[in-house]
């Protein structure tokens, strides 16, 4: 009988859990996210990553601005979480309360408007700004947390904190229609973000090789019109790792997936 319901437990823990999905799992240990959240917290490594690809992002701003040939104003994309604020805290509090990405624990984080700047971030919205470049900010942040994501990045002195400039999700995660929105009336010069969907439509979906060979494909546009930054935590890299891994916890089909020797 024990081991009955201890089947049936493992099941419902499988069917539950899930990255950044929305469903709630209790009591599962999240210590696969200790190390990434550490080094995301406490390396000179991370910060001085963000400066490198902040200021990469502003001589390619600068470059491509000088590109003769535009017909419609110049902008930049910007995606929020993980490329302008640090929700590191947030990943801290799942390990010490064992339990997985959920809306509900999301949005009392995102409603504290707590999240800090990451470095750089700040600084390249003021240079884009200060060169008559447009920033939006394109997000999977829901239109209800538009309130507090707007006082939150006010606070910092984030340029253009307001409704017109921050495309947040309706109903769809893919950000492809909110691009092509901007593109009416703006030349997209430059995409910032942690998650290579935020630059481009063609990383929504992977295949077996992780989208490997998208990225190949596209390797000149990266710090050049696409600039990436690290967020080992979580992303589509990370769901489409579980999808693919059987096993009970997360912990057990991320342990499958490991190269070894
Ligand atoms: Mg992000």
């Amino acid at each position: 009988m024990k081991q009955i319901i201890s089947i049936v437990f493992s099941v419902i823990l499988v069917s539950c859990s899930s990255t950044r999905s929305g469903k709630v799992t209790q009591g599962e240990s999240q210590d696969q996210l200790i190390l990434s959240t550490l080094w995301y917290q406490k390396s000179a490594e991370m910060r001085a990553l963000y400066y490198q690809c902040f200021r990469t992002a502003e001589i390619a701003l600068a470059e491509n601005l000088a590109w003769a040939g535009r017909t419609k104003p110049a902008a930049v994309v910007l995606d929020i979480d993980e490329t302008l604020l640090d929700n590191s805290p947030f990943q801290g509090w799942q390990v010490l309360e064992k339990k997985s990405f959920n809306n509900d624990d999301w949005f009392r984080w995102v409603e504290l408007a707590r999240a800090r700047p990451l470095p750089g971030a700040v600084e390249f919205t003021r240079y884009s700004d200060s060169l008559g470049v447009e920033v939006f900010y394109v997000s999977n942040r829901t239109v209800e947390e538009m309130g507090p994501t707007i006082e939150n990045m006010a606070a910092w002195g984030f340029v253009n904190t307001d409704s017109t400039h921050m495309l947040l999700k309706e109903t769809t995660s893919s950000k492809v229609e909110r691009r092509s929105l901007i593109e009416k009336d703006y030349e997209i010069l430059l995409l910032v973000g942690d998650n290579l969907a935020d630059h481009s439509g063609a990383y929504e979906k992977r295949g077996p090789d992780h989208g490997f060979a998208a990225v190949d494909a596209d390797r000149r546009l990266f710090g050049t019109k696409y600039i990436v930054l690290p967020n080992p935590m979580y992303g589509t890299w990370l769901n489409d790792l579980l999808r693919s891994a059987p096993g009970a916890t997360e912990r057990e089909r991320l342990v499958r997936l490991l190269e070894t020797f």
